[in-house]
């Protein structure tokens, strides 16, 4: 389940800026995920549970902003959404391009603290 691995790398990284920011509490925690990242929020949520415990995320809130899938051609420079994994057919000039723009990211959009 690699989503308990995505847990901890966020919950290092908010507790990093928890700390910059002298705060003592993370309240909440917004993640932005990719809808080709192959992440399961029902898992994410299980996972964020599982690794926050006894630390200052105990009991925050984790929201997900699911980012929808964009691909990009590169003949012709045509920005489109895709509901593909791995390819990706332009529909501008029809040609395949393996680029993807977004929709596989994994990153912390926001935090709340209480300090
Ligand atoms: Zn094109």
């Amino acid at each position: 389940m690699h989503e308990l691995g995505i847990a901890e790398s966020a919950l290092k990284a908010a507790i990093v800026e928890m700390e910059k920011q002298k705060a003592i509490r993370i309240l909440s925690l917004t993640l932005r995920i990719g809808e080709l990242a192959a992440v399961d929020p029902q898992a994410m949520e299980f996972a964020f549970k599982t690794v926050t415990l006894g630390t200052p995320a105990e009991g925050a809130t984790l929201e997900i902003d699911h980012v929808a899938p964009i691909a990009w051609c590169r003949d012709c420079s045509e920005s489109f959404s895709t509901d593909s994994i791995a390819f990706f057919k332009c529909p501008r000039c029809g040609n395949y391009s393996g680029e993807l723009k977004q929709g596989r990211e994994i990153e912390l959009a926001r935090l709340e603290l209480d300090s």
